[in-house]
């Protein structure tokens, strides 16, 4: 029954298989192809004077988020993906990281920013204490109902050490810090930041930030360029 193995049918089924074999191996090329999935360079960085910055000031790589304190997408971001970083890189001297507002949700999220802003220029230390616990205070459900308060950014920075709430209750009613606010706003618009969190590290924006080994790899790139 199986004698005649060269028949037309055999050989027609053998090519098909062929076929199918390339093209699979022709898109897992493509998919693993690095210039398919290109970070977008661009030709400068965000300055990041004045702005809160995490690390050795002398660490060669920089990295920015551009995030809201109103978005699940950071708070999301600051939970998996950051603690993963400041172990790799920070805490080992290789990066340092900064934060810049971005005012996508309104009047809360300008409202976390002014807040966010008086605490670091009351005390720089108190600052990454209050933006994880502000962060923290997000809702995981319903994060577009109204949360973010006076009331609530006082009950934030009660939780943290070092911070002078009476002194942060004036600097937000008398918009002290609405200066950085506004500077961090013009970068959002100097470097066209669409999403939130977007991050660069010096001057290459990651396409997916929630792709760690992205990220990893532009850090990588940016340490052998130094
Ligand atoms: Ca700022």
């Amino acid at each position: 029954m199986m004698k005649n193995s060269n028949s037309p049918f055999k050989i027609v089924v053998i090519i098909t298989l062929v076929i199918v074999a390339l093209l699979i191996a022709l898109v897992v090329m493509i998919n693993n192809n690095p210039e398919s999935n290109e970070e977008k360079a661009l030709d400068k960085q965000p300055s990041i004077e004045g702005q809160p910055t995490l690390g050795d000031s002398n660490a060669p790589v920089t990295v920015v988020e551009f995030g809201d304190f109103k978005c699940p997408a950071c708070k999301a971001w600051g939970e998996n993906i950051f603690p993963q970083l400041v172990s790799d890189y920070v805490d080992t001297g290789k990066v340092k990281f900064s934060f810049i507002n971005v005012l996508f949700h309104g009047e809360e999220s300008k409202l976390a920013s002014l807040a966010a802003e008086s605490v670091y220029k009351q005390n720089p230390e108190a600052y990454w204490g209050f933006h994880k616990v502000l962060f923290k205070e997000q809702p995981s459900e319903n994060h577009d109902s109204k949360w973010i308060t006076t009331e609530k950014i006082l009950e934030v920075a009660r939780s943290v050490s070092n911070i002078d709430t009476e002194n942060l209750k004036s600097a937000i009613e008398n918009d002290s810090e609405m200066k950085e606010v506004n500077k961090d706003t013009e970068l959002v618009t100097e470097f066209d930041v669409k999403l939130t969190p977007t991050i660069m590290i010096n001057g290459t924006m990651i396409e997916d930030p929630f792709d760690y080994e992205a990220i990893k790899k532009a850090i990588e790139n940016a340490l052998e360029g130094n």
